[in-house]
């Protein structure tokens, strides 16, 4: 059929435009005209539109498809199934020789083995796009960088096909990715609206910046708690790239930002002083020259933290290579007016596809350079580790193999070397078993990231913090641990799975399960799901079990079987099942005769309520907070939970659900009937789980009636000077650090806890004093509370006087106020547990 003239003209346009635009982000160069450019292949300039996840994976496709000079890979999926890839280029003898390079890398990177002839090894070059979803430039940069390496007839282009291998990572984060392109495409005018009141520029909550659970997965570097990052770390430690770029976006009235960040303030303590002094300055020098080709503004070493292990710059920093972290104005939608003017789409890309080259130069540049130091990183990773007065951090909790496993799991993902205890050791106040406790030697060549898993830091060069200022990764997974002498390493732990239990024989009275184990919480989800019946038993007791006589704490969890729907034979059929499932040691007894403690009919035995629980998520919601708790619920327990929007509780019976999360937020928009309702509600029983700033919402509504700790008069200097504004108010938060907490262990808050402290996490300076009923402050700080981050003298003493959670009853119903962050980064196991006990056992905790 005849092309239609119309059509036919606007296809010789479309190829006009294409390559102006190519003059606009490469001028002057030459194309290998059998690759398609990025617009070519999409059918429009790039910039007019935010370009669909689909999309870039498809390009990538064809340009796998038609050189041999690219290859893709998938490296896993996104929580939304989307996949995660890995768009390899480099010369076709390098492709051909892809393995060989590969291994010599990691040679380099073993300090066990010989060191190669590195003037004979590419550079690694690890380009990470796009981690932020609603920050969209920097993935048309990488559509637009890759055409470019693969294409481009230069000698730049030559010598790095030559000379390097460059991984593409279009996308760290693709479900975001897609949320925000999705909101910035349908809002989108013709002409484009530069107003930055328009829809267009103000996404609906959540926004794009996170992942499907609305994680930031700019943090998740180090906890892994994502299927995006677990991909990424594996895949990076097959590599050790010499250098990675993470690209990111900022207020559209800024410029644009490269490394390096704030010296010493924003650094790792444990990264070379050479990183920052040196390899820094080194490709800083590249990024300005291509900004200053083109007439763009940057700025450098003002703030950007660079400390935090799981930010996508820093753990390369950790790992022998270069993070670099850019930020560039962002235009949020395709063009957004701003102090210099309408700002496109199109000059944002512009500006990351000039670091992304810069980038490449300066590490091809460097290669040999940058080899020599990977290689240096590790070796003195050992020496220093040999050094250290720590010469092992043993750990492991005796009550708990499920969470062991856990820790022991993720300090393998990170490539840390642990071993088997084989002999029973107490350490630091603690009794570690032989067969439930490891140990992690400190002479290894992953010394630094065990020192980011051990370390507690209370010395700080500064006081400003852009997030955490601790990462004691020990404490978030709540693991009892010590720092000691050498001792006795058994086998190196490569395959990390538990011995399954024996399921008990024989007819039983009831079954028992310890509370103590971090999957029993979803053993009972399980149960009940079944239709089994389950009863907590309120104190310790000793039953005759199948195993002899056995001591259980309170918060044990009891399978009556007379009491039973399901028949005996298909109950225990399923109680096998799940118990091999979850990992569960099941005990049973052939009488409710106690030989210590209460009977298993006690009135302090009772039935545990299937919960039924809502959310309030939407406007004036912590969105992280949020995705934190419907995550633990996904991922922990398999528990279906209601969000609903703030805006809709108008529209909610609460009399369909057992317990109401409030995550922290600003509920002002709730109308009176709804807090009518919600009192109602209350008072006849409910249970509110509420989370720090929304308890100062319930009590300005006087539903719980607690005392804030008084701040005192202000001791504050009458005047300052005005730069100094941000360094000193900055001082006063509580940026994210670690507190030793005591537990009431009779409080069904605590069930499953053993020992009665347990580390907690803040992130806020809320400061509420304990109850007034003197046995609803369960979790309070101990007199000495801090261990690890920063926080100011004045605010510590505030602290000590406080609570870190209180019951607050309310009729026949209460509000369980969490003021830590029980949940946070979905990598908080030794206290998500709490959350999850408020969950189940909340009617019982006034
Ligand atoms: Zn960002």
């Amino acid at each position: 059929m005849k092309k239609p003239l119309l059509s036919l003209f606007l296809g010789i346009f479309m190829c006009l435009t294409s390559q102006a635009q190519e003059n606009y982000f490469f001028p002057g160069e030459t194309f290998n005209p059998n690759v398609p450019s990025p617009s070519e292949f999409l059918g429009y300039k790039i910039g007019d539109w935010h370009t669909r996840y689909d999309l870039i994976v498809k390009y990538f496709e064809k340009l796998d498809e038609l050189s041999e000079m690219a290859s893709l890979k998938t490296i896993g999926y996104t929580h939304e199934l989307r996949p995660k890839i890995i768009l390899t280029i480099a010369s076709e003898a390098n492709m051909g020789n892809l393995e060989e390079i590969r291994l010599k890398q990691l040679q380099l990177a073993d300090p066990s083995q010989p060191k190669p002839d590195v003037s004979t090894m590419p550079s690694i070059i690890h380009q990470g796009y796009g981690v932020h979803g609603n920050e969209p430039s920097s993935a048309e940069a990488a559509m637009l960088t890759a055409y470019w390496l693969l294409a481009s007839q230069s000698d730049l282009a030559k010598n790095l096909r030559e000379n390097a291998v460059v991984h593409f990572d279009p996308t760290v984060n693709p479900d975001g990715r897609d949320r925000h392109s999705h909101w910035a495409n349908t809002n989108k005018g013709f002409p484009p609206v530069a107003d930055p009141m328009d829809r267009e520029h103000n996404e609906v909550w959540p926004g794009g910046r996170t992942n499907h659970y609305w994680f930031d997965l700019n943090r998740d570097w180090l906890p892994l708690a994502h299927p995006e990052s677990q991909a990424k770390i594996a895949w990076y430690h097959t590599w050790y790239p010499n250098v990675t770029t993470d690209f990111h976006e900022m207020g559209t009235n800024s410029t644009y930002f490269f490394e390096p960040t704030k010296p010493y303030g924003s650094e790792n303590p444990v990264v070379p002083r050479k990183n920052y002094d040196d390899i820094n300055t080194r490709f800083a020098k590249y990024f300005s020259k291509y900004l200053d080709e083109i007439g763009s503004l940057y700025w450098t070493k003002e703030v950007f933290d660079n400390s935090y292990p799981g930010y996508g710059s820093t753990y390369p920093d950790i790992h022998g290579g270069l993070g670099l972290v850019f930020e560039q104005a962002s235009s949020r939608g395709h063009l957004q007016s701003s102090q210099r003017g309408d700002i496109s789409f199109e000059f944002t890309i512009r500006n990351h596809v000039r670091s992304s080259l810069a980038t490449m130069e300066a590490a091809l540049d460097n290669k040999n350079f940058m080899h020599d130091y990977l290689r240096e990183f590790f070796e003195t990773a050992v020496t220093e580790g040999a050094k250290d007065p720590t010469k092992n951090y043993v750990f492991g909790d005796e009550f708990d193999e499920n969470r062991n496993r856990m820790f022991v799991q993720f300090l393998m993902d990170h490539q840390i070397k642990v071993y088997e205890n084989t002999a029973d050791l107490s350490l630091g106040g603690y009794d570690f078993k032989k067969g439930k406790s490891w140990v992690v030697p400190t002479s290894q060549p992953q010394y630094r990231m065990v020192r980011t898993m051990f370390e507690e830091v209370t010395e700080f060069a500064d006081s400003v913090f852009y997030d955490a200022s601790t990462w004691t990764m020990a404490h978030a997974y709540g693991m009892p641990f010590a720092a000691g002498p050498s001792v006795k390493l058994g086998e190196q732990v490569i395959n990390n799975t538990p011995t399954p239990y024996e399921f008990p024989d024989g007819k039983a009275y009831a079954y028992l399960i310890d509370w103590s184990d971090y999957y029993a919480p979803k053993m009972l989800f399980d149960l009940q799901k079944a239709g089994i019946h389950v009863e907590i038993i309120n104190r310790p007791f000793t039953s005759q079990t199948q195993n002899g006589p056995r001591e259980f704490s309170a918060g044990t969890l009891m399978i009556p079987m007379g009491f039973q729907s399901l028949s005996e034979s298909n109950l225990v059929d399923e109680l096998k099942t799940l118990s091999m499932v979850n990992h569960q040691q099941v005990y049973a007894t052939s009488t409710g005769f106690n030989l210590e403690g209460i009977d298993l009919g006690s009135n302090l035995v009772g039935a545990v309520t299937q919960p039924k629980v809502i959310m309030v998520v939407g406007d004036g919601v912590s969105s992280y907070e949020a995705g934190e708790i419907w995550y633990l619920l996904d991922s922990e327990l398999g528990m279906p939970i209601t969000k609903v929007n703030s805006d809709q509780m108008g529209r909610v019976n609460l009399y369909d659900y057992n317990t109401l999360i409030l995550p922290s937020g600003n509920y002002n928009s709730f109308s009176e009937s709804v807090v009518n309702h919600l009192k109602d509600w209350i008072n006849r029983g409910g249970t509110v789980i509420s989370m720090k700033t929304a308890s100062l919402w319930l009590n300005q509504k006087e539903i719980i009636k607690e005392n804030m700790v008084a701040r005192g008069e202000s001791t504050d200097p009458k005047e300052l000077p005005f730069a100094e504004r941000s360094a000193f108010e900055g001082a006063k938060q509580v940026g994210g650090s670690i507190y030793m907490a005591r537990l009431d262990l009779t409080h069904p808050i605590t069930y499953g806890y053993n020992r009665e402290t347990l580390p907690v996490y803040r992130n806020n300076s809320i400061f509420v004093q304990p109850s007034k009923d003197k046995y609803l402050t369960p979790i309070r700080y101990t007199e000495n509370p801090l261990l690890g981050g920063y926080i100011s003298n004045k605010n510590l003493e505030l602290l000590k006087q406080s609570a870190s959670l209180i019951v607050s009853p309310v009729g026949r119903g209460r509000v369980i106020n969490f003021f830590d962050s029980p949940n946070f980064r979905g990598t908080w196991f030794g206290t998500n547990k709490l959350f999850l006990n408020a969950i189940f056992f909340g009617d019982k905790m006034d």
